[in-house]
């Protein structure tokens, strides 16, 4: 059961995010790709299923649902009230990482940091079947670049060393 003050933040964040602006049209599910990604749909995991939820029992936090949004922008750029469900999830989840709700999400390898709930890297690793790219999928984008650079580096120096060994 969540304490107290995280019930008050989570209210404070359906507030700041306008999500009690919402007046139930649709638009966000219409253009929202979860069911296209996860091959299902499912309302509680929409945004408006999260919202009418979160509204009603701001302390219901620990449910799987809340993982499944991809933050990919589609439903706040569609939607008439200018709700930021995208941002909302994204604070939302930073919430509940910071106060110990870490079971949904996936951490980097190399890092350790936050960056994918573990839905979404389960359903990629089943779109890749198994290849040679899965093993990045375990590796944040920061990381990622990081190995991305230094290979750069010791390419750009490569033929240097060759001419002057030659
Ligand atoms: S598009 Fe906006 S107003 Fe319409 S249901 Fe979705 S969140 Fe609510
Ligand atoms: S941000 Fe989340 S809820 Fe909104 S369209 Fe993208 S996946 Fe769907």
């Amino acid at each position: 059961m969540p304490a107290l003050d995280l019930k008050a933040e989570v209210e404070k964040l359906l507030h700041d995010n306008k999500l009690n602006l919402c007046f139930e049209c649709g638009k966000c599910s219409a253009v929202c790709p979860m069911l296209d990604f996860y091959g299902e749909y499912n309302y509680d995991r929409s945004p408006r299923g999260v919202v009418e939820r979160l509204s009603l029992d701001p302390e219901k936090i620990e449910d799987e649902s809340l993982w499944y949004c991809l933050t990919c922008q589609a439903c706040t750029f569609f939607c008439p009230s200018g709700i930021d469900f995208q941002s909302f999830m994204t604070d939302l989840r930073e919430l509940l990482l910071k106060n110990g709700f870490k079971k949904h999400a996936f951490f980097c390898s190399v890092c350790g940091r936050y960056f994918m709930p573990k839905k979404e890297l389960e359903y990629i690793k089943k779109i890749l079947d198994g290849k040679k790219s899965c093993e990045y999928m375990y590796v944040c984008p920061e990381c990622r670049k990081k190995d991305y650079a230094e290979i750069l580096h010791r390419v750009a120096h490569w033929p240097k060393q060759s001419i002057k060994k030659a």
